[in-house]
């Protein structure tokens, strides 16, 4: 497919990477992210789990958080690329969204993969009522 944004194919890429640093020995499930932003900085995030397991960070947060933290600009593009879930593209959980939101916005595209297979959408589809303080 092509995908609305040509800094996607580099954030799959970077996604990819940070989904092998994955760490995620109670479930496995190999997640990773990568965040484009306005400034063209790509932050990557993965998966990170706990021995107590709720502690566990979703990729997407992370890579989300750290472009906060590395004062990288406003997201523009959020890859990511995960294993199915439940023989469906992988998509951000609703708390992923919610942050994603907050920092990028309901025009952020969101691009899912599994490797093989990638899809695209805006937030303001995938979440289009989630509590937001700016313009929709
Ligand atoms: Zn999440």
């Amino acid at each position: 497919m092509k995908l609305e944004d040509p800094r996607a194919e580099e954030a799959l890429k970077d996604a990819e990477q940070a989904r092998e640093r994955a760490y995620a020995p109670y479930s496995h499930f190999k997640m990773g992210a990568a965040v484009v932003t306005d400034r063209n900085a790509v932050v990557p995030g993965s998966l990170i789990e706990n021995v107590s397991l709720g502690l566990a960070m979703c990729a997407e947060r992370a890579a989300l958080f750290g472009t906060v933290s590395t004062d990288a600009g406003k997201p523009e593009v959020l890859a990511i690329v995960a294993p199915r879930t439940g023989g469906e593209l992988t998509w951000p959980c609703g708390a992923c969204l919610q942050v994603a939101l907050e920092l990028g916005g309901p025009d952020l595209l969101i691009v899912a993969s599994d490797g093989s297979q990638t899809e695209q959408a805006r937030l303001r589809e995938l979440a289009p009522n989630l509590p937001f303080k700016g313009e929709r």
